[in-house]
């Protein structure tokens, strides 16, 4: 028994990604081990920000960086920091930037909801979203004529959760950022490549500390030193609620060192099998067909995409929906991803799978099938 389950909760098995819902991602060992050490000892709060900052600078290529509680802290504390530009009497007084330019340009495909709305996390920090072009198309005139003398910065979503076509490109997006002296702000979440912006001129990065790292519940935002000045000024204003502790932010750093030394092709490798695998079982469970998909913002993460063989459905057998509703019924609750259900796919993301998860997902396909 997990110790989940010990409190009289079910078993998960996560076949949906890494995801908030159901806990985002487990804790190696050694993560959690540093993460109860630092939990152990008292520290300088502020002297562990500032060293955390540069450690995490080392792995990123940014000027400085600012641990926070999750990415989404980070979009909020990023927009403050930019509204107050390290003034006092400003950090005191947000979230209200009455009078003050707080506009942040977003492209309309970029304003997503990843869990929860992205305008949200704007406002939080005291911004006002500003959202150029219509959901399918922006083009450079749209992030031009948005901008205006209350523009503070311009914010480019890197995630599948955004439209893909017909967006303003990361190059587009920086040039018009520098051309009009704002910086431009990524977040970049999910991402699993800590130096690729920063590389590409973007002046402020985010990340999620729990997803393609795996560490303890954190974030943060790297790029320039000015600007991380700005952020971390939060911490004794609208950041407060916000704090992360000592021990998240040593699980961090530790999941950082892991991720650098880890063989990142061989985990590819392992996650192709267990998709091959599934593929190939659920497509011999009669009504099923089962095919490998890759990521729809192009990392390298590869699912196993599971369709209704029409042929067979068109006599009354369930939909995607019904099945998907049996999964997660059970014991242990099986949960899929469901972007897109309504289309009638169901997608099994291999990541998150532990030793016997794979065979389990097949075995209790077949007895929903067979009803
Ligand atoms: C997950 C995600 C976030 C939020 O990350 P948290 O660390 O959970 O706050 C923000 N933006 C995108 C694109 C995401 O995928």
């Amino acid at each position: 028994m997990n110790v989940y389950e010990k409190i009289g909760l079910k078993r998960v098995v996560n076949a949906s990604g890494r995801v908030t819902i159901l806990g985002v991602s487990t804790l190696s060992d050694e993560v959690a081990q540093a993460a109860i050490e630092g939990g152990q000892s008292y520290v300088v709060i502020d002297d562990l920000i500032n060293r955390a900052g540069e450690i995490i600078s080392g792995y990123t290529g940014g000027e400085d960086s600012c641990v926070t509680s999750s990415a989404s802290a980070a979009i909020c504390l990023t927009v403050a920091g930019l509204i107050s530009k390290g003034k006092k009497s400003i950090v005191d007084r947000l979230p209200d930037s009455t009078g003050l330019p707080n506009e942040i340009v977003i492209q309309k495909g970029h304003s997503i909801d990843y869990g929860a709305p992205m305008p949200t996390m704007i406002r939080l920090g005291g911004g006002v979203p500003v959202e150029a072009g219509t959901a399918n198309e922006v083009v450079p005139e749209d992030i031009e004529e948005a901008i205006t003398e209350n523009t503070v910065a311009l914010f480019y979503v890197k995630s599948h959760h955004c439209v893909q076509k017909g967006m303003v490109d990361i190059e587009t997006m920086r040039d018009i950022a520098h051309r009009h002296n704002l910086p431009l702000m990524v977040d970049a979440a999910a991402e699993e490549d800590f130096r690729k912006y920063i590389a590409l001129g973007a002046d402020l990065v985010i990340y999620s500390g729990a997803k393609a790292l795996e560490a303890t519940t954190s974030g943060f935002v790297t790029g320039k030193k000015e600007y991380i000045s700005y952020v971390k000024k939060q911490y004794h204003g609208i950041g407060r609620p916000m704090k992360i502790g000592k021990e998240g932010i040593m699980g961090l750093l530790k999941a950082l060192e892991r991720y650098e030394n880890k063989d990142r092709e061989k985990e590819v490798a392992e996650n192709i099998a267990k998709v091959q695998y599934l593929c190939e079982e659920i497509s011999k469970i009669p009504g099923l067909k089962a095919e490998q998909i890759q990521d729809e913002a192009g990392r390298a993460i590869y699912r196993a995409r599971v369709t209704l063989d029409t042929a067979e459905t068109a006599q009354g057998t369930k939909s995607a929906a019904q099945i998907n509703q049996e999964l997660r019924g059970g014991d242990p609750q099986i949960y899929a991803r469901t972007e897109f259900l309504n289309l009638g796919k169901i997608d099994f993301d291999p990541r998150p799978l532990v030793d016997g998860d794979k065979e389990l997902i097949v075995k209790r396909l077949r007895e929903i099938m067979e009803g």
